[in-house]
């Protein structure tokens, strides 16, 4: 099939769709259209914050997707970060296709699904070299991220280029198979693009965003100026990172090893693809048998996260590796929003075991992976796009970035600030807006294998903060009279002497309220637990300033 870069352009529009990413961190997903045939960009997920009880994990809705099943022409990964891969599993059960992407991308989302027992076609994707995916060419392009093996990708479909960039920073400074091809960007605004989409991560963060090698410094210095061990917990991709911080520590003499689950899985998958060059007799996954000189250990949970390793290291419950005076634990990660009280805890309970804790706010022990405003500027100014889409953050990031791209003198009405689930139709004739489609979050609950709607999110909130009351309330069949003193059942709420005294309270008060019904209420069930929990509610308020879950059971005997 021949595909026209450019020329009169009658044909059908580019459609995209996103399924998340636009205006909520974390559940990247994009549909990219065009007649009958969809692309899938990313599929992300997302923890929860401890906001949401008993969620385990936040996947787009791909209802979307599913009802096109069969228009699916592939799944496009840009790179193994969790908010982009963490959810394909998910997506390839609304919609089975070929899954594209690196090599170290497609290594990650290989092991996670493994352990799935689902193994998809994988195929990958080299920059420089187009792969034909339907009416589409795929063309991806190296850039710099926080992990290895990061792409943007050039699209070309019939009805113009789609250029997504990508996570991204343009480190103009990493060493060439980790810097992003500027001359290859440079090459599509030459040609001409449709629609540019583009990180917006750090929008509110002026200048221009560092390199890997920053970190290398404050490395040194930690490894040389501490005697015992020293742990260092970054996210688990950012393979970059462990190189560099695993040559400080061979300069020096160190033995390396990795700890904990996805530490030791990612690790391992990034040294068999040769893109993790690791000291002889480095660990992965136990300590070093014998310690000469003491260990650099790579260790993961540098979010806090409850179960990790290093909140285990830091209650001093880890089986095979405890911390205390003369070591260093260097948190090599910004704290994700949401999870600052986790950290917060974590460096607390280290300090506590006696010793010393390094982290960003006090050393340049990390750097962002994302382009600053001065990136975004470069990348739009070399890519010339028609069409604007500011794409991954929370929507005041998407808003800056539009106005950041304004000032540069981009035309207003070609910026598209658009949410999850807004529908764009592109073309060089115009951009419109479509009507929404489902878009949103989807909850998932481990230990029950299913979904989680909202409201019971909202319920076990509820019922945590303010407890719950169950009055439990007798009547006769026949008559619809109380047969005994209603009951009150609760938990969480007032406890001791006093609450018996408001429960006894309670039930007087619903006793009279039920005696006090109108006649045709009496028969009338639903209407009778609509009473109790109206009135227990108001009495509760009144009496106790609580505004607990009131469950009311209303039988007949
Ligand atoms: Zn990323
Ligand atoms: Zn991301």
């Amino acid at each position: 099939m021949s595909i026209q870069t450019a020329g009169p352009g009658d044909t059908s529009p580019l459609r995209l769709v996103p399924l998340g990413g636009l205006g909520e961190f974390g559940l990247n997903a994009m549909v990219v259209e065009w007649e009958d045939h969809i692309l899938l960009l990313d599929a992300g997920m997302l923890f929860p914050s401890a906001e949401m009880p008993g969620v385990d994990s936040i996947v787009p809705d791909f209802a979307y997707l599913a009802e096109r099943a069969d228009r699916v022409r592939a799944i496009v990964l840009t790179h193994g970060h969790e908010d982009h891969i963490g959810a394909l599993y998910y997506a390839l059960q609304s919609a089975p296709a070929p899954v594209y992407g690196s090599r170290l991308t497609l290594g990650f989302a290989r092991k996670r699904l493994q352990e799935r027992g689902v193994s998809p076609d994988f195929r990958t994707l080299i920059p420089g070299e187009p792969v034909e995916v339907g009416p589409f060419r795929l063309h991806p392009i190296r850039v710099a991220h926080s992990v290895l093996d990061s792409l943007a990708l050039a699209i070309e479909t019939p009805a113009g280029v789609l250029l997504a960039s990508g996570d991204f920073k343009i480190d103009a400074g990493a060493p060439p198979e980790e810097r992003t091809d500027l001359d290859a960007i440079s090459a599509w605004g030459e040609r001409g693009v449709l629609v540019l989409l583009s990180d917006s991560t750090n929008a509110e963060v002026t200048g221009t965003t560092g390199g890997e090698d920053d970190v290398v410094p404050a490395f040194e210095d930690v490894v040389a100026r501490t005697r015992g061990r020293v742990l260092v917990s970054c996210f688990a991709t950012s393979i970059p990172r462990m190189q560099r911080v695993a040559d400080v520590a061979r300069q020096a003499g160190r033995p390396v090893a990795f700890l904990g689950r996805r530490m030791v899985s990612n690790a391992e998958v990034a040294r068999d693809l040769g893109l993790l060059r690791l000291p002889d007799g480095a660990q992965i996954g136990t300590l070093p048998r014998e310690e000469t000189d003491p260990a650099l250990v790579f260790v993961s949970g540098s979010q806090g996260e409850p179960l990790s390793a290093l909140s285990m290291v830091s209650l001093g419950e880890h089986r095979d590796l405890a911390a205390g005076p003369g070591d260093t634990v260097v948190l090599s990660a910004r704290a994700i929003p949401g999870n600052e009280r986790a950290v917060s805890r974590l460096i607390s309970n280290l300090l506590r075991l006696g010793c010393d804790v390094v982290h960003p706010g006090l050393e340049r022990v990390h750097v962002s992976g994302h382009g600053s405003q001065g990136d975004m500027h470069e990348l739009l100014r070399r890519v010339r796009p028609r069409y604007l889409v500011p794409v991954h953050g929370e929507y005041r990031m998407l808003v800056q970035h539009a106005r950041l791209a304004a000032a540069a003198g981009f035309p207003p009405d070609d910026l598209l600030v658009a949410e999850d689930g807004e529908v764009l139709s592109l073309s060089r004739r115009g951009a419109f807006r479509e009507p929404r489609v489902a878009a949103g979050r989807t909850l998932l609950d481990r230990s029950s294998g299913g979904e989680v709607e909202d409201f019971v999110v909202r319920d076990r909130r509820h019922l945590s903060a303010q407890g719950v009351v169950v009055p439990i309330v007798v009547v006769d069949r026949q008559t619809g009279r109380l047969e005994s003193p209603p009951e009150i059942v609760t938990r969480g709420v007032v406890e001791g002497e006093a609450g018996a005294e408001i429960a006894e309270q309670a039930s007087r008060l619903l006793a009279d309220a039920i005696d006090a019904r109108p006649a045709e209420e009496r028969l009338d069930l639903p209407a009778t637990r609509e009473r109790v929990r109206r009135e227990l509610r108001r009495f509760l308020r009144n009496r106790t300033q609580q505004r607990p879950v009131v469950i009311p059971v209303v039988m007949e005997v």
